[in-house]
């Protein structure tokens, strides 16, 4: 039996690439320096999975950015703008990853980055590959190699791990018509083979090819390839033992396909998909020579593993092929993990008692070699020392009283069919809204927060270090504020927002008021290139002990005789950015928070409040890998954002907000959702969205994003009319709302005020050239 790890995190337990990439990108630290933070990361990532008896250690799981975009790199798939630059700036390797990664604007080179998008259902991103017909690889940058000899030089046992060719293409995008990307497949394999070759004779003996897709529906044609790949992969190279890692989802339909795959070793990710064990262990598999990798450490949460459930699935397999076949692993890489949990040292931020039930990355090794002896009998005293201990923590976290609240428990199972609808159907709200906020038609809005200045997030910085007072900051927020609302006012815009300048992040402000979460100081997971996330994570029944946003909504709607709507964040939002308890499904602990939600929405309603948005932008993002769950999955999200919204009048005006990903496929869905007002980002692709509604008649109030919020050029009144125009041709103008795609947060006040006043000229254009057909 074997031990080996998929993936450490790369950032560094205090973000230390973080540091230096920025510094280094801002001219402050010379690459030299860079390039030896890196290296020290590596070291010692190296060096604590020794320490914690891990077999066989990870190489090439660093990146100084990510590992598809070094893959690209690798096979010398570099986009044709950036070749200029190659040629006349003679760019080092590392600079031309950043430019590809962030874009090149210097020396007069105006060069755009690669797009970038979700790993999967994760929340980290990867660089998207670019193909085109001709496209032609070679080995360009051998930073697998240069990372295994630099890991065999100190003396580690290391493994290097490689994004699989079948996967990375898949992962890719075609850039021009006439070809599907697969059909590349032939001439990037030779490139793999020699990167494969150089290792073998390096004596990497062992490779980790990574084939998240296999996790996909894959049609036959795209299994055929993975089988013809791998076999030439086996042909060419028959003594290099190969790991093929597909994780996240069950291997599924393209289970007979992995299994007949000619790798030496196959690995499960038996915590997403504990189920599929004894599918394999039933087939003829059991007879063949593969070895089989057990993913029984969860590399996506944070949770302390259960060694009794891990150890059931272990002796099962051991009990059919011995325990020579098996290996014991983390079930996917621990990039999503933080680091180390040692580094929570302050007790009120995080309490002893719910430390013990926690496990990051470090942690997460040492439960893997843990499993292993106590599989195999090794080092039993020890072992036994230690299954004890988890068995106390864990033991102690299924019953404790923090976690477990009977009121919030009885709420849900007390959720009737009437509380996840509003008393009436969209049509008669809508009559009843009309009369109680007398809204013009093409209502402008915007979706909620103002810019976040340096000054108003040092002012909370300056609240947190204890150099101003809580009054001091009320009083600087209460005046930001107001000056909004003024400014909105002046402006012409019919419904205001209060601007959010109270908060940090849209779920951990929530999540600070809710009971059932806490917050660490360093659990830092890489999201995309230098930046971090930092999740909250969910322990315990979740429920509201008191109003959270209610204070501010009022203020400001105090302040103005305009509809000011309240701004709420939706529950399957805070579901999809926290780290989520794992002894409940998720759909359950969504039901917590929707109740939580629908208290505030029905607080801030009897506050006078008229219109509440619950924005929702994580929705689409929470969506199974598999089409076959998609259902399941919308089903109950959907139900926890009506419940949320579901305890108002007729007359309250429910908004939602969704933005970051393309909503076509599931617009049925969001139909669904029964919100009265849906604000929905739309400008960046020209509008795409509404091609839905060519065979989908959307029912409720739409505000498609007149203009992107992302970059700071102010957009004309024009382009803006232009675009609604567009959606006026598919909707009817009485459902529509004219608004930017998203939050404005990010933006200077300078562009948003010029932006926001076309925006208003632009509705106002419109109720003239349009207004008269209608009414
Ligand atoms: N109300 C939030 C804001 O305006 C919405 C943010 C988002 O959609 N991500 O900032
Ligand atoms: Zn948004």
């Amino acid at each position: 039996m074997q031990t080996h790890n998929l993936g450490y995190p790369r950032i560094g337990s205090r973000r230390e690439l973080k540091k230096a990439s920025e510094q280094y990108w801002a001219g402050k630290l010379p690459v030299q320096q860079l390039l030896q933070t890196g290296k020290a990361i590596r070291l010692q990532n190296w060096q604590l999975q020794k320490n914690a008896g891990i077999d066989l250690i990870p190489c090439n799981d660093f990146s100084f950015y990510d590992q598809v975009l070094d893959t690209s790199l690798m096979v010398g798939a570099i986009p044709e703008r950036y070749h200029t630059l190659m040629e006349e700036k003679q760019l080092p390797d590392i600079d031309l990853l950043f430019a590809m990664a962030r874009g090149y604007q210097q020396d007069g080179f105006d060069i755009t980055a690669m797009e970038m998008t979700k790993w999967f259902d994760t929340n980290y991103h990867y660089i998207v590959p670019e193909f085109t017909a001709n496209q032609k690889f070679s080995l360009y940058c051998n930073k697998t190699l240069n990372e295994f000899r630099e890991a065999k030089q100190a003396a580690f046992n290391a493994k290097p791990v490689l994004l699989g060719p079948v996967s990375y293409l898949l992962l890719g995008k075609e850039k021009e018509e006439g070809f599907h990307r697969l059909e590349l497949i032939g001439r990037l394999l030779p490139v793999y083979l020699e990167v494969l070759k150089q290792l073998d004779e390096s004596n990497a003996h062992y490779v980790q090819l990574d084939e998240p897709c296999l996790s996909l529906n894959l049609s036959e044609k795209e299994q055929e390839v993975f089988i013809k790949t791998y076999r030439e992969i086996k042909q060419k190279l028959p003594n290099l033992h190969i790991i093929l890692a597909s994780y996240f989802e069950c291997y599924g339909q393209n289970l007979q396909t992995a299994l007949s795959l000619p790798v030496q070793t196959i690995h499960l990710d038996l915590v997403r998909c504990p189920l599929q064990l004894n599918d394999i262990l039933s087939t003829d598999f059991v007879k063949a020579k593969t070895r089989l990798s057990l993913g029984v450490v969860d590399g996506r949460n944070i949770w302390k593993n259960d060694f009794q459930q891990s150890l059931a699935l272990i002796s099962k397999a051991v009990g059919k092929i011995g325990t020579e076949r098996i290996w014991i692993a983390p079930s996917c890489s621990l990039l999503h993990s933080p680091c180390d949990l040692d580094m929570e040292t302050d007790e009120q931020t995080l309490t002893p008692q719910i430390k013990q039930w926690l496990a990051f990355a470090r942690q997460k090794t040492d439960e893997v070699v843990a499993l292993k002896q106590l599989a195999s009998g090794e080092d039993t005293v020890a072992a036994n020392i230690k299954l004890q201990e988890n068995i106390r923590a864990n033991a102690s976290r299924s019953t404790s009283s923090l976690i477990h609240n009977p009121e919030v428990k009885q709420r849900v199972n007390a959720i009737t069919a009437k509380d996840d609808r509003r008393e009436n159907v969209f049509a008669v709200r809508k009559i009843k809204q009309q009369e109680a906020l007398q809204l013009p038609l093409f209502p402008t809005t915007t979706i909620g927060s103002f810019p976040q200045t340096t000054e108003v997030r040092s002012w909370r910085a300056a609240l947190k270090k204890g150099t101003l007072t809580q009054e001091q900051y009320n009083e600087r927020i209460a005046k930001e504020t107001a000056e909004a609302i003024r400014w909105q006012e002046e402006t012409g815009i019919d419904v205001l927002v209060h601007g959010e300048f109270e908060r940090n992040d849209m779920v951990e402000y929530f999540g600070e008021q809710l009971d059932g979460f806490v917050f660490t100081k360093n659990g830092w997971v890489q999201s995309y290139g230098s930046r971090c996330v930092k999740p909250p994570i969910i322990y315990g029944d979740v429920s509201r002990p008191a109003p959270m946003t209610l204070k501010w909504t009022a203020y400001a709607q105090s302040l103005t005789d305009r509809w000011v709507k309240g701004m709420l964040t939706g529950p399957v939002t805070i579901l999809q950015w926290s780290f989520v308890r794992n002894d409940q499904p998720r759909s359950k602990t969504c039901t917590q928070i929707a109740l939580a939600i629908r208290d505030e929405v029905t607080d801030l309603e009897k506050a006078g409040i008229k219109i509440i948005q619950i924005d929702e932008p994580a929705i689409r993002e929470g969506l199974p890998l598999r089409k076959e769950n998609w259902q399941q999955y919308l089903q109950w999200a959907v139900r926890a954002f009506r419940i949320a919204a579901g305890g108002v009048k007729d007359e309250t005006q429910i908004h939602t907000h969704m933005c970051y990903s393309e909503f076509n496929d599931i617009i049925q869905n969001i139909a669904e959702m029964d919100a009265d007002v849906i604000t929905i980002e739309c400008s960046r692709s020209q509008m795409e969205l509404l091609n839905a509604f060519s065979d989908f008649k959307y029912p409720n109030d739409i505000g498609p994003g007149v203009y992107d919020i992302h970059s700071p050029r102010v957009p004309s009144k024009d382009e803006m009319i232009a675009l609604m125009e567009k959606a006026i041709a598919v909707i009817p103008a009485e459902q529509l709302w004219v608004n930017p795609d998203c939050g404005l947060k990010t933006r200077h006040w300078e562009e948003t005020k010029k932006a926001l006043k076309a925006m208003v000229e632009a509705a106002n254009a419109l109720r003239l050239s349009v207004g008269e057909n209608v009414l």
